[in-house]
């Protein structure tokens, strides 16, 4: 399918709606690009960086002429966006998003959308721990996947206009439902990312353990760097899914700790080995795509 979006409005210009803002310039598709967002000095940085062309503070009056619309905010924010959007977007208009939870994102589309058919949820699997317009970049989503979430009412023809702007932004689209994505994600991205403040907050209480961190304490937690605003919307709005994966966790730390304490080597090699294994086989798979 051979793509032009005339009107791009990007809800959230960070990082992410920022990117897609870049690519899809590069890809030289796009006409003119608006961007709405909270801070004046964000927005009016991203005009200045030539990844939005204007910008405004008000939802509906942004989407009046557009025709694809990407929500690309925490997703807690999404509730108030779409009640907002859904005052003036036209008949016409697809929306897609960029959130890292799908059922609680799908829920909002289908509370405030007249027509939730057009709306086809997605989550690029790309990111970095920096935020804010200034963090993007073009080749953010270059080869990596990006997870649509269609269901059954989904319009066919929006679905194939999502999957072209996807794909335009240079990612692999995959497509899967709203609730395997958030149990997978649940385990692969979100259970890591809440064990990463974890563990600085652990190491970081009354001791000065700090100065001798060094290339292995920094790749363990590089994403507790990321956005706690998004990561409390991230865990709020897929909270079941991650609770099973902190209980799974939690079992994996108790059978260390009574290894550990009853000097069970044989055990604590049993663990490291099975990991090991596993980490192995996935790098020597899928390592080169990452
Ligand atoms: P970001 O913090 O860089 O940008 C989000 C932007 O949204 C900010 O400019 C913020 O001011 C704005 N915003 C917040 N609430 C708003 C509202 N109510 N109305 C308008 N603007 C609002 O974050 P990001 O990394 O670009 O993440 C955006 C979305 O993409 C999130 O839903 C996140 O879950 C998802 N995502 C992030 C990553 C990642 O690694 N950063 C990867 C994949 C998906």
């Amino acid at each position: 399918m051979s793509l032009h979006i005339k009107h791009l409005v990007v809800i959230g210009i960070g990082l992410i709606g920022g990117s897609v803002a870049l690519a899809l310039r590069r890809a030289g598709c796009v006409g003119r690009i608006t961007g709405v967002g909270r801070s004046v000095e964000n927005l009016e940085e991203a005009v200045r960086l030539g990844v939005i062309d204007d910008f405004s503070h008000d939802i509906a009056t942004a989407v009046a002429d557009a025709d694809m619309v990407l929500l690309a905010v925490p997703v807690a924010a999404c509730d108030q966006v779409f009640a907002a959007l859904a005052k003036s977007l036209p008949d016409k208009a697809v929306v897609t998003d960029a959130g890292s939870t799908k059922q609680s994102v799908m829920a909002s589309a289908e509370k405030y959308l007249r027509d939730a058919s057009r709306f086809v949820p997605a989550h690029p699997i790309a990111g970095t721990e920096y935020s804010g317009a200034a963090a993007a970049f073009a080749e953010l989503f270059d080869d990596k996947k990006c997870i649509l979430t269609p269901n059954e009412k989904t319009d066919v023809k929006a679905l194939a206009r999502v999957q072209s702007m996807w794909e335009a932004v240079g990612s692999r689209v995959k497509i899967m439902s709203a609730a395997e994505h958030d149990d997978v994600l649940a385990a692969v991205s979100h259970l890591p990312h809440l064990a990463a403040f974890a563990i600085v907050n652990a190491v970081g209480k009354g001791d000065a353990a700090f100065r001798f961190a060094a290339g292995g304490f920094r790749d363990f937690t590089r994403i507790a760097s990321s956005s706690p605003e998004m990561w409390r919307d991230i865990a709020l709005c897929n909270q079941s899914a991650i609770v099973d994966k902190i209980d799974a966790l939690q079992e994996e730390l108790s059978a260390l700790r009574d290894a550990l304490k009853a000097h069970d080597g044989d055990a604590l090699l049993d663990k490291f080995t099975s990991a090991k294994q596993a980490r192995d086989i996935w790098m020597s798979k899928y390592g080169d795509k990452l």
